[in-house]
Parts: C-alpha cells; sequence; structure tokens
C-alpha cells in the first residue's frame, strides 16, 4: 500500500516510518510512503501557504491553492482523508476498510485549519483521531498510518495477532504475562501454566469481557457476543 502524505513538515514522518515494524515493511516494500508539501506549490518570495480567516478572529487559515496543487500531484491518490477535530471517527472498523486500498493519501491540516472551499473542490473524507485538538494533522496522520499498515497483508507476521486484538470482535483484549512466573510476590493466573488450551481460552475469553465491562462498557453493547 502506499500513502501519500500532504504536510507542511515532512520530516515529522522521518523516524515513525522507519523503526520497528514499520521500518521493515518499507524495507520489505509491504508499505510505502511519500511526502508533499504545500509550500512547494507556492509562487510568492515567501513561499506563503497560509492567510488570515475572512470575518475576523484568532490565528491563521491554511490557503486553498497550494494545497490543491500539491493535491494535483500526486499521481495515485486513492481515498483521501482530511485529518479534522470535525471528522468521522477513526476507528477499526475504518482502519480495517482502509487496509484493503491500494492508495490512500493524508492531508495534515495545521493553523487553525483549511480553507473550508478545499472539500467542495476536491474529493476528501474529514477523518478525526480523537475527541480533542492537535497542533496539526500530522500526529493523527501517524496513528491512521500505524492502525491501517499493520493490518496489511504480510505487515505483521503472525497473521492471528490482528484477529484476537483489541476491537477486532468487539471487545478489548484478555491481560498478557510473559515470563517469569512469580514477579515481586505477583503470581501468573494459575490457568495460563495449566497447559490446558479450551481452560485457557475460555479464561481469556472471560479476562475479555471483564476488561470490556470495566473499562469500556459502551462497547459490550455493540460486541457479537
Ligand atoms: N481550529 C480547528 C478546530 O477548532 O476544529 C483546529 C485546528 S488544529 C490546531 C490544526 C490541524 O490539526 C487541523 O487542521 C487538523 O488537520 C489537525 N487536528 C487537530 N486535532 C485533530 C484531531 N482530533 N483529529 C484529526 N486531526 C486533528
Amino acid at each position: 500500500m502506499h500513502f501519500s502524505l500532504v504536510t507542511l513538515f515532512p520530516e515529522f514522518f522521518a523516524s515513525p516510518l522507519q523503526c520497528g515494524l514499520m521500518g521493515k515493511a518499507c524495507e520489505e516494500e509491504v508499505v510505502s510512503f511519500s511526502t508533499v508539501n504545500p509550500r512547494d506549490f507556492t509562487d510568492d518570495r515567501h513561499r506563503s501557504v497560509d492567510d488570515r480567516p475572512y470575518g475576523g478572529g484568532p490565528g491563521m487559515v491554511m490557503m486553498c491553492d497550494p494545497l490543491r496543487r500539491a493535491l494535483q500531484s500526486i499521481p495515485r491518490r486513492g481515498r483521501t482523508l482530511l485529518l479534522s477535530p470535525q471528522g468521522r471517527p477513526f476507528d477499526q472498523a475504518l482502519a480495517r476498510e482502509l487496509a484493503t486500498e491500494d492508495a490512500l493519501t493524508l492531508i495534515c491540516g495545521r493553523y487553525e485549519g483549511i480553507d473550508a472551499r478545499i472539500e467542495a473542490l476536491e474529493p476528501m473524507e474529514p477523518v478525526s483521531v480523537g475527541d480533542y485538538v492537535l497542533n496539526g494533522g500530522e500526529a493523527g496522520a501517524l496513528c491512521v498510518i500505524e492502525a491501517v499498515a499493520r493490518l496489511v497483508p504480510r505487515f505483521m507476521g503472525k497473521t492471528d495477532s490482528a484477529a484476537e486484538e483489541s476491537f477486532a470482535a468487539g471487545l478489548l483484549e484478555y491481560p498478557h504475562y510473559p515470563r517469569p512466573d512469580t514477579y515481586d510476590g505477583v503470581r501468573v493466573p494459575e490457568v495460563l501454566l495449566s497447559g490446558d488450551h479450551g481452560r485457557i481460552a475460555r479464561w481469556r475469553r472471560e479476562q475479555a469481557l471483564r476488561t470490556t465491562l470495566l473499562h469500556r462498557p459502551e462497547l459490550l453493547r455493540r460486541a457479537a457476543l
């Protein structure tokens, strides 16, 4: 899958996309990335990408033209997401849906946001990563990239990992315990040492239900129980 990132700060992405599983997936060409900077599509001496909003108010707004030209320079845009606190909440269901695409474009806003006319002129879907306001869309874009890329076939070694994780079946995941079996007096639940796979599966299911009830009870209403 190819991700095109429209950003005023391409350097923001350098390290996160190079380390860990994401770095490996890039080397193996499971995913690839390119950045496009609207500043490279300006005509004035100051390479201006922002201006004051009509009607007044604090802060600056990203102008349509450099952003639009940046978008139009992308050869294969695929589904285009506009990172915005006003967008559709991004969740695992949307991540799964996006993971079936072969190209995605993510637009990162800055300042007070983007000239609202851009949404009427170019196809794009506003997406929010949570009910809070970030300085820019880059951190949100990284969340989307991480969540989507790991569902792309061949990204993860064990294909089962994604199937058992939180949200996959509508529940949060059960707790995990690696060695040692007792740490500072706290023992791993006995069932996990029993070798009885049936009991372990039942215990994990119960723990997933319990964790979901404790931390995210509203998920239980929609979960396929
Ligand atoms: N003035 C905007 C508002 O009140 O809705 C907030 C603008 S924010 C400072 C700048 C940029 O950060 C936005 O254009 C968007 O790209 C990004 N951003 C901020 N919060 C976000 C969120 N929760 N989800 C996705 N993108 C976000």
